[in-house]
């Protein structure tokens, strides 16, 4: 009885110690998969980061190329505005000469904006390190409207600020005025002799302010409209009327997304256009209004602001 006994639990044992084993040869079979998948991973990871390497490298190379040749050119367009305006000053100059001298500054800003929109497009990616403030709205739409001014008076068309209160908001301040430099600009591009491009803030909200920027100008197909902020993107309409880049609207797009602002354009061919932007007043506003649904295209990138 004992020996049956001792027999049963040995093999009680024998069993016991064999599932003992078989969990041992799971665990470590669990083991190796476990290790196996993350010595993948790294593989992957690592080919993926050597695979890419070059092309942030090349990335880095392009953005400090293009940041050095936009500076370097940048001061020698200085160099020529100040000796073309000296030159003017001299009043026994005769007027065609004048004339050239002031086609020369024109043609001297013109150059100095698209490497202003080069150079902010250049930082796109790299926003991050781009630094928020508390920006005077109004201050820096004066100083929008007074670089303006010499194109506006050349072209016949008249350019106003609406005379009502224009909030602080919460952004950067070069950003801003690059952002209302484009669209007043191209207000004034596109539009025909004595037309007008009027300013004016059309909502002030605790967390919002709104800017309209309306033109009496050639006006935008609706087909057109989803288009006009990709980059490169000029209307079939514009192309022969004025030489352009196409990179006015994109860079708007990505500061209007910078600052989680929104954009609505609408327009109507042979009447003019309507964009309104929205700018937060502060780091982080509450949760947007639902969007109303209005004629025209919107991008709104509200959603996107940090809350508190
Ligand atoms: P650019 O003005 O250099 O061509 P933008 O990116 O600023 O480039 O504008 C893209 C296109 O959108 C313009 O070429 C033009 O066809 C259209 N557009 C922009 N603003 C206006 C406007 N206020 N009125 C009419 N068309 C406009």
């Amino acid at each position: 009885m004992s020996v049956g006994y001792s027999t049963i639990s040995t093999q009680v044992g024998v069993r016991k110690s064999s599932r003992a084993a078989s969990n041992e040869v799971q665990r470590a079979q669990f083991g190796l998969f476990a290790v196996l998948v993350l010595v993948a991973v790294l593989v992957a990871l690592i080919t993926t980061r050597l695979a890419l390497a070059p092309v942030g490298e090349a990335l880095i190379t392009q953005r400090r190329f293009i940041e050095s040749i936009s500076h370097e050119l940048r001061t020698s367009l200085a160099v020529l505005k100040t000796q073309n305006e000296v030159a003017k000053l001299d009043s026994t100059i005769q007027e065609a000469i004048g004339d050239t001298l002031d086609q020369n500054i024109t043609e001297i800003d013109h150059i100095n904006e698209i490497l202003n929109n080069l150079l902010l497009f250049n930082r796109v990616g790299t926003f991050d390190t781009i630094t928020f403030e508390t920006v005077d709205l109004r201050a820096v739409m004066q100083a929008v409207l007074t670089r303006l001014q010499r194109l506006a008076e050349r072209r016949g068309v008249s350019l106003r600020l609406e005379d009502a209160e224009i909030p602080p908001v919460y952004g950067n301040a070069t950003g801003l005025e690059q952002l209302f430099f484009n669209l007043i600009k191209n207000g004034v591009t596109y539009s025909l002799r004595d037309g007008s491009v009027t300013v004016a803030c059309t909502s002030i909200t605790e967390h919002e302010v709104a800017i309209r920027i309306s033109d009496t100008g050639i006006g935008i197909a609706s087909e057109e409209l989803p288009h006009i902020f990709k980059l490169f993107y000029r209307t079939d309409s514009v192309q022969e009327i004025t030489s352009g880049t196409g990179l006015g609207l994109a860079l708007v797009y990505e500061i209007i997304k910078l600052h989680s602002g929104k954009i609505h354009v609408e327009s109507t061919i042979g009447v003019g256009s309507r964009f309104t932007v929205t700018l937060p007043r502060q780091p982080a506003a509450a949760t947007p209004a639902t969007p109303v649904h209005q004629p025209g295209v919107t991008y709104d990138f509200s959603a996107s602001r940090p809350r508190s």
